[in-house]
């Protein structure tokens, strides 16, 4: 599902939740790779969605609560193969 959009609140970030990971669709602060920023880590990616507000980017308030809120009812299936839920990943990369 997704959890912001392009244009939704005046989002400037594509957010959603997809087999890889919770991805950050065509983000802008990535352009020169023209790619997205996904992954497993939800401290990394929740630190991903700080950069973009550092960098004055608009990223809709509801996008980390409803995540969490997922997170707690409905875990995503990648979640069990990257690790337990809170655990630390010491492979992350950025
Ligand atoms: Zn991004």
């Amino acid at each position: 599902m997704s959890y912001a959009r392009f244009g939704w609140d005046g989002s400037d970030v594509y957010v959603y939740e997809s087999d890889r990971g919770w991805e950050c669709c065509g983000c802008i602060s990535h352009e020169q790779t023209f790619g997205s920023f996904t992954t497993t880590d939800l401290d990394a990616f929740f630190a991903h969605l700080d950069e973009h507000r550092r960098a004055g980017h608009h990223v809709p308030d509801n996008v980390e609560p409803d995540i969490r809120d997922d997170l707690a009812n409905d875990p995503p299936p990648w979640l069990a193969a990257a690790g337990s839920p809170g655990g630390t990943d010491e492979g992350a990369t950025t």
